[in-house]
């Protein structure tokens, strides 16, 4: 009995050893995407060691900028023409090749396109259930997220050997960007390609202001914007204060602004310092994506309208009137 004991501790501890985490990183072959800091510092709750896996073409740069944050203590890099474009079809098979090799008991990407698009695909190749969206770590198997739009907390535990998750952003802080020096080491990338699709270009929208989903402050305008054109009136205020315009999925389905700008359920989750909600009700799967800001700033002409329920700051007014005036104000 004592020596079953004994063993089952040995057994235990050799687990413990053997814990380690895989963060797929996010990237533009030039540059870390944000999410990939906050995924990181999920990964840090979890234990044990943390290796990052840089995956593009002539990214050498990125691996050389991840190998420098804090925490992580070894970089995989697979660089390869086979990873233009980041196609889950060419990615899936490397991440299933890594995984072979080095056995890690947790694998983490960001719960953005890039991250959704791959993690269900490999779990549904090794078999497992992948766990989406996290907000928490409880302990190495248990995981929390939100459910029904963010209306519940959820705690899932997962059975699973290895555990599948995508995390979001804005429940984790950033990992220091500065402060590691991890070894940086080739992915097997041998034998990898693609015969499933093939990347031929993209088109990405340019912008000097900060991106929507790391931005402090946020200015979301919804349908009582009225038109495309009036959004101005909200770009001009985002360069006053150096923030990021967001809109409701309203305002992007009536074609006012490009819907890489939505916020909410099915758009982008944020959480700034401030966000500011301008002709917008607030929909539950409105609220999704932005109740987690620090302060909620809101500005309708409905007194009744539910986004008054969530903002700490409420003015109800004519937004083609006070716009105008806080911008004079800035000026
Ligand atoms: C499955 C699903 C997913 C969804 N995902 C999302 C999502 O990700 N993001 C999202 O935003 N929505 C999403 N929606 C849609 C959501 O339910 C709402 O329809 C949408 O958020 C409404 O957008 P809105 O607040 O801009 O428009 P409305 O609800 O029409 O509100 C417009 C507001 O503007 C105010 N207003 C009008 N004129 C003025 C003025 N001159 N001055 C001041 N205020 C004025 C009005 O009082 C009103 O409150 C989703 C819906 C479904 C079913």
């Amino acid at each position: 009995m004592l020596a079953s004991k004994l063993s089952r501790n040995r057994f235990c501890t050799l687990l413990k050893r053997c814990k380690s985490t895989l963060v797929i990183v996010e990237h533009n072959n030039e540059k870390v995407t944000p999410i990939t800091l906050n995924t990181v510092s999920a990964a840090s709750k979890l234990g044990g060691e943390i290796s990052c896996l840089v995956a593009g073409s002539q990214c050498a740069k990125v691996a050389e900028e991840v190998s420098k944050i804090k925490g992580v203590n070894k970089v995989l890099l697979a660089d390869s023409d086979a990873f233009k474009g980041f196609l889950p079809e060419a990615l899936a098979p490397l991440l299933i090749a890594t995984q072979n090799q080095f056995k890690y008991s947790h694998i983490l990407a960001g719960a953005t396109a890039f991250g959704k698009n791959l993690i269900p695909r490999v779990a549904a190749k090794m078999d497992v259930s992948p766990i989406s969206d996290i907000i928490g770590v409880e302990s190495e198997d248990t995981f929390v997220r939100t459910i029904y739009a963010g209306n519940a907390v959820q705690t899932v535990k997962s059975n699973d050997d290895i555990k599948l998750v995508t995390v979001r952003g804005t429940a984790f802080p950033p990992a220091e960007e500065t402060g590691g020096s991890a070894a940086t080491d080739k992915a097997p990338v041998d034998g990898i390609s693609n015969d499933l699709s093939k990347f031929i270009s993209q088109e990405l929208s340019k912008s000097d202001r900060p991106e929507l989903t790391s931005a402090k402050t946020v200015i979301s305008g919804g349908r009582g914007m009225k038109n495309g054109e009036n959004f101005k009136m909200l770009y001009d205020l985002a360069d006053k204060m150096n923030a990021a315009v967001g809109a409701s999925r309203a305002a992007v389905d009536a074609g006012y602004v490009p819907n890489d700008l939505q916020v909410g359920q099915t758009g982008k989750i944020v959480a700034p310092e401030l966000y500011i909600a301008v002709g917008i009700s607030g929909a539950i799967q409105h609220l999704a994506g932005m109740k987690d800001s620090k302060v909620i700033v809101a500005i309708n002409k409905d007194p009744e309208a539910p986004i008054f329920q969530v903002a700490d700051y409420g003015l109800v007014a004519d937004l083609f009137k006070v716009i105008p005036e806080m911008d004079g104000m800035l000026k």
